[in-house]
């Protein structure tokens, strides 16, 4: 089969302890002015790099939050540029990072990302930003971070509970890389090594947090699977988790580990060869229940219904998800997405 292969222009250190290059990381982009950025959660962690950079470190803003809101993105521009800052450090997830994108777009800087959940935003040139409740995507290779530090200490302490929503949300990214139009060999390969390192650590995870070797092969997974995310169109699956979290504000993570058994069972047909890589990264003989039985591993909740989904909410959830539709190798059913919805509220196995 013919195809295209962009690769992403990124720089990527991995490892146990190597937080401690981040100086000589910031030196190597010519940067000597950092701004730190993390969630309130994470401030004492963001305040602990800014002491680490010493005089490479401008200041610390631990304001990020959830969808990148535009309005904290510009309380974040100013103090870029009351700091007089040259680049941006994201320790954090997805929001932290996303913030580090935003700034980027507006001002050009480059940015070192430090990831500590498994969601996949440092591998990406995507922003998605919040205004006015409205969410809009962008695909720009200024948002990529130049430079990604993965550092598996700092994912021991990530709640198991988080550990296993958030690396199957990993997942979901290279499952739906395999089955996209403009899927290629080497996303493919990828995407079935990152599947099978986090399938085979997230179970470990859940009983042992703090496994070294499991805690690795995870960041390693969710490495690989952002890649696949960064790579290649997304489907049906990722358009259902946008329209839940957009418009019914349920948890990022959480949502994508209920909705992919049914996704991938409702794709299952249209996409064969999709589901053989699937189903044997996962070490399962049917890709959708290997899933499912996953999620069921790590404990994680299983019903939409149980993170805030209402049954009355599925009719008008069925109806954003199938307006406009991104493209599925199975056609968008009106009812079979109804069922789906149904199938996932309830926590039901995946037809
Ligand atoms: P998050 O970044 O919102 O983090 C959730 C909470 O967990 C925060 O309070 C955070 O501070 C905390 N946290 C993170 N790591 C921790 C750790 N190791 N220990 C303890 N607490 C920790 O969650 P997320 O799932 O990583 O990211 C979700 C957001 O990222 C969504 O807005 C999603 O749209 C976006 N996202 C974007 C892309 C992209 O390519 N643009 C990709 C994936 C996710």
């Amino acid at each position: 089969m013919p195809f295209v292969y962009n690769g992403l222009p990124s720089r990527v250190i991995f490892g146990s302890g190597t937080l401690s290059r981040l100086a000589d990381e910031v030196r190597e982009l010519g940067c000597r002015r950092a701004i730190v950025l993390a969630t309130p959660q994470q401030a004492t962690q963001g305040r602990k790099v800014l002491e680490q950079l010493g005089e490479l470190g401008a200041g610390l803003f631990a304001e990020a939050r959830m969808h990148t809101p535009v309005e904290i993105t510009d309380r974040a521009m100013r103090q870029v540029e009351a700091l007089g800052a040259d680049c941006t450090v994201a320790i954090g997830g997805g929001s932290t990072i996303g913030l580090g994108k935003a700034i980027s777009l507006r001002a050009d800087l480059p940015q070192v990302a430090i990831p500590t959940t498994y969601a996949g935003s440092e591998m990406t040139p995507i922003l998605g930003e919040t205004q006015d409740g409205l969410k809009t995507t962008q695909r720009t290779l200024r948002v990529l971070p130049e430079t990604v530090i993965y550092d598996v200490d700092l994912t021991l302490g990530l709640p198991t509970a988080m550990s296993g929503t958030s690396g199957i949300n990993a997942i979901a990214h290279a499952v739906e890389a395999l089955y996209a139009r403009d899927r290629n060999p080497i996303v493919s390969l990828m995407a079935e090594e990152g599947i099978a390192a986090l399938a085979r650590s997230l179970p470990v995870i859940a009983h042992d947090p703090e496994n070294a070797t499991a805690r690795s092969d995870a960041l390693y997974g969710a490495w690989l699977c952002g890649v696949c995310l960064g790579s290649v169109g997304m489907a049906l699956h990722h358009k259902l988790c946008h329209t839940l979290g957009g418009s019914f504000d349920l948890p990022h993570a959480e949502t994508h580990t209920i909705v992919l058994p049914h996704a991938v069972a409702y794709n299952a047909a249209a996409a064969p060869e999709a589901m053989s890589h699937i189903a044997r990264a996962l070490g399962a003989s049917d890709a959708a229940d290997g899933l499912f039985d996953l999620a069921c591993a790590v404990g994680a909740p299983l019903a939409l219904a149980d993170i805030g989904l209402k049954e009355a909410d599925i009719v008008r959830a069925t109806e954003i998800a199938t307006a406009n539709p991104y493209w599925n190798p199975r056609e968008i059913e009106a009812d079979g997405i109804r069922r789906l919805l149904e199938n996932a509220c309830a926590g039901r196995r995946p037809e």
